[in-house]
């Protein structure tokens, strides 16, 4: 977002949670819910036009994610895409389930509830730079493995999963396997293409590349292989029943079309950079190494991120991490990959976007430097 000097606004640098919404999303969705307001699935002309519309919305999401087979299935956000993929694809008998431990709670916490109702569940760690633990992945799969959930782009780190070589593996190990990938942080950010990576399921999320909050979908390769969740209707294909949230959709779509996802990496990159420099003097500031250029986990020894963030705050918005965790003490992902206590504590998580220039992302980064400094004075 540009710093807006009307309103005065900070810097914002919390993109991984939320981006803000494109006026033409609002357009849209002002269209839907007003006047192309009809239920899809109702039989008259106007609603019959209005599924057509959605019908349409589901073959650009495809094209933007490189899929030329599959469905798509229109959610409430990544949370309900995850929870379909996870608990949609549970079979009776001796299955195993595998998880990263990077997982957003949406995964992660499904992973915990399926151990405690007795499910085989294997939790594979992560390696120092991030990225899921390709050799404990590989030895836990076997015929029995009926579900594989990696992430794509930590929302934490900015690691990059490598989905091909997961794919790999499960070709390999457990060919009848589903392999689900939650690809929020990763969807109209990165360029990539789902038909050469292959997964089964893959989760976005419409708030994070300036759609509207509470929608999102779950790609889906086959039907067959999943079951729904909830019961009603039986809206898209019976795997989510209710009635679709038109406006949401339609919003959803008219962003993922306006990304301009190649060009706006070139310049997240070098955002990131330009912000990064601030720092290459300043030996307590460090941070993590990743491949995503939106995200970053930087640490600032002898303070604390929780302090640094909140005296940031009217200047500069960043986050301690995920926002859905953020009420919950610790980190449990910059715990997985080994940073000690101190560094989790004095780490802050950046994320940036493509409506920031080259020039404010260092006037961002010079303004934390400079209350770093200030803070660092204050304790010792
Ligand atoms: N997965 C990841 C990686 C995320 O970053 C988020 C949002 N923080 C979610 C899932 C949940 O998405 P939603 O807000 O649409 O439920």
């Amino acid at each position: 977002m540009r710093k807006d000097a009307k309103l005065n606004c900070p810097y914002y640098l919390d993109n991984a949670a939320t981006t803000k919404m494109s006026e033409k999303c609002a357009q849209v969705m002002q269209n839907y819910a007003c006047e192309a307001f009809y239920n899809p699935s109702a039989g008259y002309g106007l609603a019959i036009s209005v599924a057509k519309e959605m019908a349409t919305a589901k073959k650009s999401l495809l094209n933007k994610l490189g899929a030329a087979k599959g469905d798509i299935i229109f959610t409430g956000g990544a949370t309900e895409s995850n929870n379909l993929a996870i608990l949609g694809s549970l079979r009776n008998g001796n299955w195993e389930y595998v998880f990263s431990a990077g997982e957003h709670p949406s995964v992660y916490n499904v992973a915990l509830h399926l151990k405690q109702l007795g499910f085989i569940v294997h939790i594979i760690p992560l390696q120092v730079n991030g990225q899921v633990d390709y050799e404990a992945l590989e030895k836990v799969l076997n015929e029995k493995t009926r579900l594989i959930s990696v992430m794509h782009v930590s929302n934490e780190t900015g690691a990059i999963n490598d989905l091909v070589k997961i794919n790999n593996l499960r070709n390999k190990y457990c060919p009848k396997a589903l392999f689900h990938s939650d690809g929020v942080q990763a969807f109209c950010k990165l360029l990539y293409n789902l038909d050469s990576i292959g997964v089964d399921l893959y989760s976005i999320s419409a708030h994070k590349f300036h759609g509207p909050k509470g929608v999102g979908a779950l790609y889906v390769k086959n039907k067959q292989a999943l079951k729904n969740i909830i019961y009603g209707g039986g809206q898209e294909g019976g795997l989510r029943s209710g009635t679709e949230n038109m406006p949401g959709i339609m919003a959803m779509v008219a962003a993922c079309n306006m990304a301009k996802v190649k060009e706006n990496y070139e310049h997240v990159k070098a955002v990131r950079k330009s912000f990064l420099d601030v720092f290459i003097n300043e030996k307590g500031v460090s941070f993590i190494e990743t491949d995503s250029p939106f995200i970053v986990s930087v640490s600032f020894t002898g303070v604390n991120g929780e302090t640094l963030m909140r005296v940031l705050e009217n200047k500069v918005i960043v986050s301690t991490g995920s926002a859905c965790s953020a009420k919950y003490a610790g980190n449990r992902i910059l715990q997985e990959i080994g940073l000690s206590v101190e560094r989790i504590k004095s780490s802050i998580r950046v994320s940036f976007d493509t409506e920031m220039s080259e020039d404010e992302a260092a006037q961002a980064g010079g303004i934390i430097l400079h209350k770093y400094q200030e803070l660092r004075e204050k304790v010792k």
